[in-house]
């Protein structure tokens, strides 16, 4: 038996041998103390397992021992007894145990892991790389090299954390993406086995037999039959763990839409997209019944799929634990009675950080409609007409299409021009990009030195572009004069106790403005019940927002 070597026992953090010692002994042991990670012990996984409860689907996976099959907390197969069962945090360390996953309550459909805040947020940083690269160029030593620490401590952090080293999580990840284009889609093997990330045809079918023992036809055939749908369609269930208001964030989403190029009407958000000159467009529609987003994807070379679907997992905030956010947010007074009455709240990303960081600039100091008049203008001249869709007449303008732009002739002030060639020129060189960020503060301080972006645009496109849990835009004077505080030092003292989970808190003050200001002073009266008529008034800053 290998030393096993206990770290932080009062939290359950998973235990850790030595290097040479195998995972599956650090697990084994770990079997016998508490679960493991993210506040879970054995007795609330027991709970929600037995009550299938959807709060925690995609926060830990549980392992039958007797069918060596692992399965999500909602799955409806038959409970088995206690005894019986293993807890794990990730389905990559109950694949890495041995486990198969269940074809039933199929794992690879679950949320994905929440992020985790204070020195936990590397592993959502490194998970967020892995989103965007697959972890393909350059392996796990180029991945902690990116996030600043040495490939034996990001490993460490892994095990501790998830219970499985990471390019198993990586592994576990395209697995899952394949099973899901299987199931979910009728492209052809070879094609998914490209768009999962596995390289050659050869290693997507062992991959799938060895997890499956089945092979990917026969996993086909045991899906449910679905109606053809028209070429280059992708049709995916996204789900998240309740409760998600997607209503509000459809809002958010139709305040900010650039014209031509994003789409929100009725129960619908859809936008053109392009990836590696691939172009296409998505459209996303809730399915309440199922805790999941239905999202429709046209896209010519379905290579790029598993990183269409990473990317709008991330914009549409679908790995958010919300009793983990309610519980920090809930205990401030300012938040708690929108917290109970709005449940679900997300921070809504971006498909583009480069289009997000445009509008920012244009946003500053004018009102939204009158920046979303000048982006519609800038859409028209330099961005490239496409119409795939309803609503949908162009691709945003690239950052080479915009660099040395005469935006002046489309009614752009000189300043609001020079920021925007300033930006794009920025992007196009490398100064500044939005994809594999690992150090946010860095990326901030770059954004800030292009010249015209201020700081609380800059504050805000952090927080929506790279989806950190904690980051917030505390030089956002509406936001703090909301709360009646004076300047940013005394908005970012107070926001001390929403971490980390300060971005969540930000949407808040954000979409309740009015009522929160009306909260917060006893004479006022209390919190006024909201008609369809007033739905204008979900965004009375609307007129001085800089988003
Ligand atoms: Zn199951």
């Amino acid at each position: 038996m290998e030393k096993i070597r206990i770290l932080r026992v009062g939290d359950g953090a998973y235990n850790l041998g030595p290097k040479t010692s195998s995972n599956r002994a650090a697990i084994h042991y770990a079997y016998r103390r508490k679960t493991g990670t993210m506040n879970l012990d054995s007795g609330v996984c027991s709970r929600a397992r037995l009550a299938r409860d959807a709060r925690f689907d995609g926060k830990f996976f549980i392992g039958v021992l007797t069918t060596k099959i692992y399965c999500r907390p909602i799955c409806r197969a038959r409970t088995s007894k206690e005894s019986n069962v293993r807890y794990f945090p990730s389905a990559a360390a109950a694949a890495e145990a041995g486990f198969r996953p269940c074809l039933r309550c199929r794992p690879e459909c679950s949320p994905g892991t929440p992020a985790w805040a204070g020195t936990q947020n590397t592993i959502s940083r490194a998970l967020r790389l892995i989103s965007e690269t697959g972890l393909e160029d350059g392996g796990v030593d180029s991945l902690a090299e990116q996030l600043g620490m040495g490939a034996r401590h990001l490993r460490r952090l892994f095990l501790r954390h998830l219970g499985a080293t990471t390019s198993s999580v990586a592994q576990t990840r395209r697995l899952h993406f394949a099973k899901k284009l299987i199931d979910e889609t009728t492209l052809p093997m070879t094609q998914i086995a490209f768009a999962a990330g596995f390289g050659s045809v050869r290693r997507f079918n062992a991959a799938i037999r060895n997890v499956y023992h089945r092979t990917p036809t026969q996993i086909r055939g045991l899906a449910q039959k679905m109606f053809r749908q028209p070429e280059n369609q992708y049709l995916f269930q996204l789900n998240f763990r309740p409760p998600y208001d997607w209503k509000r964030m459809l809002e958010f989403f139709a305040v900010y839409a650039t014209p031509g190029v994003e789409v929100a009407e009725g129960e619908y958000f859809r936008r053109s997209i392009s990836l590696n000159e691939n172009r296409g467009y998505f459209e996303v529609s809730l399915d309440a019944s199922r805790n999941a987003l239905r999202i429709q994807v046209q896209i010519g070379e379905p290579r790029s799929l598993f990183f269409i679907i990473e990317r709008i997992r991330a914009m549409l905030d679908l790995d958010a634990d919300w009793p983990t956010i309610a519980r920090t947010l809930g205990a401030d007074p300012a938040l708690a009675a929108h917290i109970s009455s709005h449940p679900g709240l997300r921070v809504p990303g971006c498909w583009n950080g480069f289009e997000l960081a445009t509008r920012a600039i244009l946003g500053q100091r004018i009102g939204t409609e009158r920046a979303n008049a000048l982006v519609g203008r800038m859409v028209r001249a330099f961005g490239q007409p496409f119409s795939p869709a309803n609503g949908l007449t162009h691709l945003f303008p690239t950052p080479e299409a915009l660099a040395n732009a005469g935006l002046e002739s489309i009614g752009l002030t000189r300043p609001q021009a020079a920021a925007i060639r300033g930006l794009a020129r920025a992007v196009r060189n490398g100064f500044i990009s939005f994809e594999r960020v690992a150090d946010s503060d860095a990326f901030l301080t770059r954004l800030s030195e292009v010249p015209g972006i201020g700081e609380s645009a800059a504050q805000w496109v952090v927080m929506r572009a790279l989806r950190e849990p904690d980051a917030f835009p505390s030089a956002d004077r509406d936001l703090a004069r909301v709360l009646a505080l004076g300047s940013s030092s005394a908005f970012e003292q107070r926001s001390q106790a929403w971490r980390p989970w300060r971005a969540y808190a930000a949407i808040y003050l954000w979409t309740f403005t009015g009522e929160i200001r009306a909260c917060g002073s006893p004479s006022a009266p209390s919190a006024r019940k909201k008609g369809p008529e007033e739905k204008n008034a979900l965004h009375p800053r609307v007129q001085v927002a800089v988003r």
